[in-house]
């Protein structure tokens, strides 16, 4: 049997009609680039998340980079963001030279240490950037508050949680990534919400705030050829639009089947000693873009090969915090600055996660692991 991270062409198959007459009715039309199924998308995916706006744009990495251009900030503004996440983030950040302020992470969540951001802030801070990380929110409601009175703007990278809700002390339960002033997304393949190339898009409840986005996604025009602002080009493409507009219909079924799997895998690994099973924080749900192991005491790595050798492959998300890589390393942050993240980035290890992933490929998986630890 051959295991994969993630099963793209099981997970087209099953839905093979629905997309491939998507597909076509695009190229019927040859409407290319804002054809009418991208504002279809988009209006779909608003209702879903209880958004007033999703703004579409080119990837993730670029719906993180135009919400940041929509803020209004000035060069040497500082941004906080968490140390243990994708480059992504750090690096619009660095492109638009703004600095980026490091927080360590929480050791269960993954997320950013919220009880460390205040002091961070300093008077240039604007803007801060919790990552939703493997599919679970930050914890957002301190985070949120610290922000409030502090006069920060909030972004959300929701790339890899799409579909999670966070529930307020109050009760209130909102979407990933639409919590704080924007949200970025990312519809990657392998992402919960995939397409069949680059997406992406931009979680927006003000309107002004809106308007800004797609303007600064569009050349910084709102009337062609006329330019208020320096803006880029982002765009979702009209087929990928399409692809995504049949995928979300299906994208709570994805998440359950997402669920489901790491329900069996929490079961099938409960009485392995030596690793810890990913904690679900009281106060979001978890999609389970990845189910992601710490494997203490420096044995992951021969894990990792252990796994590899019977054909088991498996992903170190991520293995360099950002505050140690070259293009982000500063003189003051060496190692030992974010001594949780960088524990992680030692220990880490996430299995096969898809919506595809059936009981008996899980078993092997489990029993494999298992046997790494009895024989070691
Ligand atoms: C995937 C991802 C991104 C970037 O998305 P792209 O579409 O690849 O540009 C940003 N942040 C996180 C946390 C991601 O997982």
């Amino acid at each position: 049997m051959k295991i994969s991270m993630v099963d793209l062409c099981g997970q087209y198959r099953r839905i093979k009609e629905e997309i491939d007459e998507a597909i076509g009715k695009v190229m019927e039309s040859s409407a290319f680039i804002n054809g009418p199924q991208v504002k279809a998308f988009a209006e779909h995916l608003a209702a879903y998340n209880g958004v007033r706006h999703v703004v579409t744009c080119g990837n993730g990495t670029d719906a993180l980079q135009i919400a940041l251009m929509s803020l209004g900030l000035k060069a040497g503004d500082e941004v906080i963001v968490p140390v243990h996440t994708y480059v992504a983030t750090a690096e619009v950040i660095a492109l638009l030279n703004l600095v980026p302020v490091f927080v360590d992470c929480e050791e269960e969540r993954f997320t950013i240490d919220v009880s460390q951001v205040e002091a961070k802030i300093t008077p240039r801070t604007r803007v801060v950037v919790p990552v939703h990380l493997y599919g679970q929110c930050a914890d957002m409601e301190p985070l949120l508050d610290i922000a409030r009175r502090h006069g920060l703007c909030v972004v959300e990278d929701a790339a890899q949680a799409i579909g999670a809700c966070y529930t307020f002390h109050d009760g209130t339960v909102r979407r990933a990534g639409c919590m704080g002033d924007v949200g970025a997304t990312s519809f990657f393949p392998s992402k919960n919400l995939g397409c069949y190339g680059d997406g992406g898009a931009m979680f927006i409840q003000d309107d002004a705030l809106a308007e800004k986005a797609r303007m600064v996604a569009n050349h910084g025009q709102r009337v062609k050829y006329h330019h208020d602002i320096v803006g880029c080009n982002s765009r979702l493409d009209t087929l990928q639009a399409a692809v995504l507009d049949v995928k979300l219909k299906y994208l709570d079924q994805y998440t359950e089947a997402r669920q489901a799997a790491a329900v069996r895998y929490d079961r099938l690994l409960a009485d392995v000693e030596g690793i810890v099973i990913p904690a679900r924080a009281a106060n979001s749900t978890h999609v389970f873009h990845q189910y992601t192991l710490r494997v203490p005491h420096g044995r992951r790595d021969a894990l990792k090969a252990f796994l590899a050798e019977r054909g088991i492959p498996s992903m170190i998300y991520y293995p360099v915090p950002l505050h140690l890589q070259k293009a982000y390393a500063n003189e003051c942050q060496g190692k030992g600055s974010f001594p949780v993240a960088e524990r992680l980035s030692g220990e880490v290890l996430s299995l096969p996660m898809h919506t595809e992933l059936d009981l008996a490929t899980q078993e092997f998986i489990a029993d494999s692991i298992r046997q790494f630890f009895v024989e070691n």
